[in-house]
């Protein structure tokens, strides 16, 4: 589907070729053992992911937005409640949020970067605030310090969207172990990906990760008993056992994003009309994306795309600017900041097994512009 390109904006190759053999055995294994929902895989892969992440307890889902959803559920958000949410994000935050009948109150980004702005927290705080939904945009943490003090102060719970992040941290804390409750996705393009939809939510709570084991499966602990109104969301047998074997080379697979990106910057800065991703010492990111800024990104598109050269875009409408949302009546022209990342932003190829030289041809068509 996307073999025109003689670089393509994402390739799996890097990852997958060579575990071929070990994958396929995994295959056949749980084809043999008859048993694809709720299993010995299941429990092993959410014991790892816990430890990975730092956390108690690791809850496997079905996907990213169940995780989402899931997790709000679990803290009891319910219609009318207020949920701080980035302005800028991929809208999948956002329908979490709408699904359980909540209001999205969306925050601009920071000046410098894609984050949400810590600083703009408490000016939208009111008596209907529940929650703060952050998102690691692109991998590169939020400025966590600061968002959990506001919700200290106010008593509100912190959910964490790691869809994009999973392996990154904050001084030296893992993303997705700061909130109340959190979430990730495993698509297959994320930085772990399964074979599949798949996700989980990681909490350091015992009583919170009851909850959403119940939520994920009917809201049932006991076959045919039921305690809540639950769902049907669950991380398959198949998903469980990929995902442990990839889980093993998760760390390998970012720090060589992290170099890919760092090539990029180096190459391509002072470059004018190009911003490249900063990020502050206190951080390590799980690159996801290698996203850039210029005022001239159709110009830039059509000539990587003459070089045979794929881009991608993320995000070009904000959630708020959606169809989908017109109902919610929200003015477009309070998120400047937002506007401008959704006009300007350009993601590049990045994905291990990608080439300095393959990178190269790249930077090469920026320069040349
Ligand atoms: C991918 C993603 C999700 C949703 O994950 P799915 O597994 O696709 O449902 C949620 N939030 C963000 C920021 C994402 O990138």
């Amino acid at each position: 589907m996307e073999t025109t390109f003689r670089l393509p904006f994402n390739s799996l190759h890097g990852q997958h070729d060579s575990l071929e053999v070990e994958m396929m055995k995994l295959v056949k294994e749980v084809y043999q053992s008859n048993w694809f929902i709720l299993g010995e895989r299941l429990q092993k892969f959410e014991k790892e992911f816990a430890a990975y992440s730092s956390v108690n307890h690791c809850v496997g889902v079905g996907n990213g937005l169940d995780a989402l959803k899931i997790s709000l559920k679990t803290i009891g958000i319910k219609k009318g409640d207020e949920i701080l949410v980035p302005a800028h994000t991929y809208i999948a935050t956002w329908l979490a949020v709408t699904e359980l009948g909540a209001t999205p109150i969306p925050i601009e980004p920071e000046q410098n970067g894609f984050n949400i702005d810590t600083l703009l927290l408490e000016e939208k705080i009111t008596s209907n605030t529940k929650a703060i939904l952050p998102v690691h945009l692109y991998g590169y943490p939020c400025k966590m310090d600061q968002l959990m003090a506001v919700a200290n102060k106010h008593g509100l719970f912190v959910v964490e969207d790691n869809a994009q992040a999973v392996g990154a941290k904050y001084k030296n804390k893992m993303t997705g172990s700061f909130g109340h409750i959190n979430a990730t996705s495993f698509y297959p393009t994320k930085n772990l990906g399964a074979f599949g939809d798949a996700g989980a939510i990681c909490t350091q709570d015992q009583t919170l990760a009851h909850k959403a084991r119940l939520f994920r499966n009917y809201g049932s602990a006991v076959k045919y008993e039921n305690d809540l109104e639950g769902y049907n969301s669950r991380l398959d047998e198949l998903q469980a056992a990929v995902l442990s074997l990839k889980l093993g080379y998760l760390e390998r697979w970012n720090k060589e994003r992290l170099s890919l990106a760092q090539y990029y910057s180096t190459q391509l800065s002072g470059l004018e009309d190009i911003l490249t991703p900063t990020y502050s010492s206190e951080v390590l990111p799980a690159v996801h994306l290698y996203v850039i800024r210029t005022k001239k990104r159709e110009q830039l598109i059509q000539k990587l795309n003459n070089a045979s050269i794929q881009t991608s875009i993320h995000y070009p409408i904000p959630p708020y600017a959606q169809k989908a949302y017109a109902h919610l009546g929200i003015d477009i022209n309070r998120f400047p900041l937002a506007n401008q990342l959704a006009k300007e932003c350009l993601s590049l190829p990045l994905y291990p097994g990608l080439t300095n030289a393959e990178q190269d041809q790249v930077i090469e068509v920026i320069n040349s512009r």
